[in-house]
């Protein structure tokens, strides 16, 4: 197994890469409405420096691989990528996280490629709400994009609902029937202040706050769920052939299991999502650095990483925004 683990003795597995800072929408929590500074195109990354970064992780240790963004189905010839990243041996968990608007598209030729399981950002059942919580983009897309996941064979498909108090908490119960009625995997994710509208950030739901509105459709039986194990913790209601998770990164942090690095768009490998700090990979790729220059890079990156983040103290996190280091 790996030979990676940070100076907390937590053992580092996993590698998401932000392959875009890009973003067809404009979600509320995520980015203001005008948008962010995008990265040059040169600034950002090729497939093939990223398949470089990802089989100097892969010797390290690394075996699951996530690839994200801004959206990564923006990019053109993601397929690609993924067909790079699965043809390195050590590495055997290839996920995607996306907003779907793009899924139906690509689904069949992206499990083609060796992607095996996909996240799907879903904030509302609702037509109009979609359109007010990501300020462009359209429910029909992103509900075909899941039907198609399902059907080229990615699995498990995970609905990610990030719940903001006053616009779509009202639907905890809609996403939880759907567990029951359509089997879908839903996580319910608490909201995190970022770098989206100021009054968005102060709409945080508790997940035990979540767990009561859901518990009038019945009991939450615990529910183990082998893929992925990731910060959720799963559940299931009576008859559900779903199941429901909830993440809470503000108000119980999983930052003692952190098994992760994330990779930027413009290729700085960053230890913690909510710090500030990042190691710059690309000018090294750049003046051909071999493996093992890049594995020196990758562990001190581990070494780097911080104990735990500060949302819970009541901080704002201010920095990079979301799409560019990647959710
Ligand atoms: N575009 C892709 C998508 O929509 O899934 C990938 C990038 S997006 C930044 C990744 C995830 O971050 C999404 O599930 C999104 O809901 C989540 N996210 C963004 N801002 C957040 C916030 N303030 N609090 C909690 N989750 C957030």
């Amino acid at each position: 197994m790996t030979g990676l683990s940070d100076s907390f003795q937590r053992p580092i597995n996993y590698l998401r890469i932000s392959v875009t800072d890009r973003c067809n929408l404009r979600c509320i929590y995520c980015m203001p409405a005008e948008g962010v500074d995008l990265m040059s195109h040169s600034d950002i990354l090729s497939y093939e420096e990223i398949y470089t970064v990802a089989r100097a992780a892969a010797e390290l240790g690394i075996n699951k691989v996530r690839l994200t963004g801004g959206e990564p189905l923006v990019r053109a010839g993601l397929p690609e990528l993924v067909r790079l990243i699965d043809s390195i041996e050590d590495i055997d968990d290839i996920s995607l996280t996306t907003n779907g608007t793009f899924l139906a598209q690509y689904a069949a030729t992206l499990k083609q490629a060796g992607l095996q399981r996909v996240n799907v950002s879903l904030d509302t059942l609702k037509p109009d709400r979609f359109n007010q919580i990501t300020r462009r983009g359209n429910l029909e897309d992103t509900l075909e994009g899941i039907e198609v996941a399902k059907a080229a064979g990615l699995n498990p498909v995970k609905i990610n609902v990030v719940v903001m108090a006053g616009i779509n908490d009202d639907e905890i119960p809609d996403f939880a029937a759907k567990t029951v009625r359509d089997g879908w995997h839903v996580r319910f994710i608490e909201l995190m202040p970022l770098n989206g509208d100021e009054p968005i950030t102060s709409k945080l739901v508790s997940v035990s706050e979540m767990r009561k509105r859901i518990e009038s459709l019945g009991k939450l039986e615990p529910h183990q769920v082998n893929v992925g194990n990731g910060p959720a913790k799963y559940y299931r209601l009576p008859d559900a052939t779903g199941s429901i998770g909830f993440i809470t990164p503000v108000t119980e942090h999983f930052c003692y299991k952190c098994n992760r690095l994330r990779l930027t768009a413009d290729g700085k490998l960053r230890p913690c999502l909510l710090s500030e700090e990042e190691i710059d990979l690309r000018e090294p790729l750049r003046s051909g650095a071999e493996s093992e220059e890049l594995k020196k890079l990758i562990k001190e990156a581990t070494a780097r990483k911080p104990l735990s983040h500060h949302l819970a103290e009541g901080n704002k996190h201010k920095g990079r925004p979301f799409s560019q280091v990647g959710g």
